[in-house]
């Protein structure tokens, strides 16, 4: 393999030597007039000295780094990565009888910048969102599958890749086939659409805030909105809810809601109800005091920077109206995985709905992503999830 060279200007090196692994398209003084998308490159200080490999892209980001001295990304570099990844998951304790669903590989937060893998069960689906992922996913599938339990790989880049014809993103499966669809979480089942669904087919990453809120769930009227797979109303059913309903404005969604109840809970039980409307008018016509437990976990409001200030309104008005209608005593579960809208500007936003509404409002839980999303301490953008539990008077 040939690594391409990228010359940085003098002084742009010290954010990499502090192991922050992106380089800027600005910080680069020269580089190799044939370096494509996705090349392999070496990137070296002004004076010379070895910084590391990385993957190159075009764009502000300009190289993600892989490593911070010379070892050389092949076969054997994304095996111990990936050996890495797998044995942290399994200090933690993800993989058990009663759960196999968790991520693997969190970008950054497992040094491997631009690379996603979730696991459902004996399949792994596989994100690239760096051309240079692109380009190793059959190196990077057949590692997977030298890890205990991965029998299947699922790739799927359509929507994750910057847009390049030339790639050829694809969704298909690398190695193996469709199995099973289910997954257990805490010992809960779930149909998992790595085909159709969003993002891998389920969001892994709220999984300990859905244990958090079954145990807040027992004898309460329960308002899951922006349900998706309906993880939130699965585990408050479990939790003794006396009742859940659950909205998304996505009638698939509501269906995905609907068979992931049935597959845990019998036909009697009776309890739950799904509505595909969108959410801000199912709160606006929703009756006061209906509902004394309500979880917000809406999409990302803001995708970019740019759209910071909408979002920030957009959060507002959407807790304000959930607190205008929630009953005397209730608990909100609120969310943000908007990663360019900080810890204090959502909690800042959510102040504002409460003021806005003269409810008296209390913060009970402070939470964030799992243990499975970790953050790179030399990375602080990985940070996106956060989550308020409020005791609302
Ligand atoms: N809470 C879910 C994840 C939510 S993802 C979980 O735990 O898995 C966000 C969801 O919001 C998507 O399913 C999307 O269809 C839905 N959505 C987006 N805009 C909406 C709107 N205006 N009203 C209702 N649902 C919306």
């Amino acid at each position: 393999m040939t690594y391409k060279t990228v010359t940085l200007k003098r002084g742009k090196e010290e954010s990499l030597e502090r192991f922050h692994p992106w380089v800027f398209s600005g910080a680069i003084a020269t580089a190799d007039d044939t370096i494509e998308e996705g090349d392999l490159v070496t990137v070296y200080a002004h004076d010379g000295r070895l910084i590391g490999n990385g993957h190159s892209q075009i764009g502000s980001i300009a190289v993600r780094m892989l490593t911070f001295d010379d070892t050389p990304i092949d076969a054997d570099f994304f095996t111990r990565r990936l050996n890495d990844a797998y044995k942290m998951r399994q200090s933690l304790g993800l993989q058990r009888d009663d759960n196999n669903a968790y991520r693997l590989v969190h970008g950054e937060g497992d040094f491997l910048p631009g690379l996603v893998v979730d696991i459902y069960g004996p399949t792994a689906v596989m994100q690239a969102h760096s051309p240079g992922m692109h380009f190793a996913r059959d190196i990077i599938a057949r590692a997977l599958t030298m890890l205990p339990g991965v029998r299947n790989v699922y790739y799927k880049s359509e929507t994750t890749l910057p847009y390049k014809a030339h790639l050829d993103p694809m969704n298909d499966y690398i190695i193996g086939g469709m199995e099973t669809d289910e997954a257990l979480e805490n010992g809960l089942r779930f149909h998992v659409d790595w085909l159709k669904g969003q993002k891998t087919g389920f969001f892994v990453d709220q999984r300990e805030n859905r244990r958090l809120l079954e145990q807040y769930s027992r004898g309460r009227k329960v308002l899951n909105m922006f349900c998706y797979t309906g993880g939130f109303s699965v585990y408050a059913l479990r939790g003794g809810a006396e009742l859940v309903h659950s909205v998304d404005s996505s009638a698939k969604a509501v269906h995905l809601t609907d068979d992931n109840v049935a597959l845990n809970f019998a036909a009697e039980d009776t309890r739950h109800k799904s509505f595909a409307e969108d959410a801000f008018k199912f709160l606006d016509n929703m009756e006061k005091d209906a509902y004394d437990l309500i979880i917000l976990d809406p999409p990302a409001f803001a995708k970019h920077k740019s759209a910071l200030r909408n979002a920030l309104v957009g959060y507002r008005r959407l807790n304000a109206k959930a607190l205008e209608k929630i009953a005397p005593g209730s608990i909100l579960f609120t969310f943000s995985c908007s990663q360019a809208v900080s810890k204090e500007q959502f909690r800042l936003a959510v102040f504002s709905a409460a003021a806005q509404t003269r409810r008296k409002v209390r913060i009970l839980h402070q939470l964030t992503q799992p243990a499975d999303h970790p953050i790179n301490i030399y990375h602080p953008e990985g940070e996106y999830l956060k989550g308020l539990v409020l005791y609302v008077e």
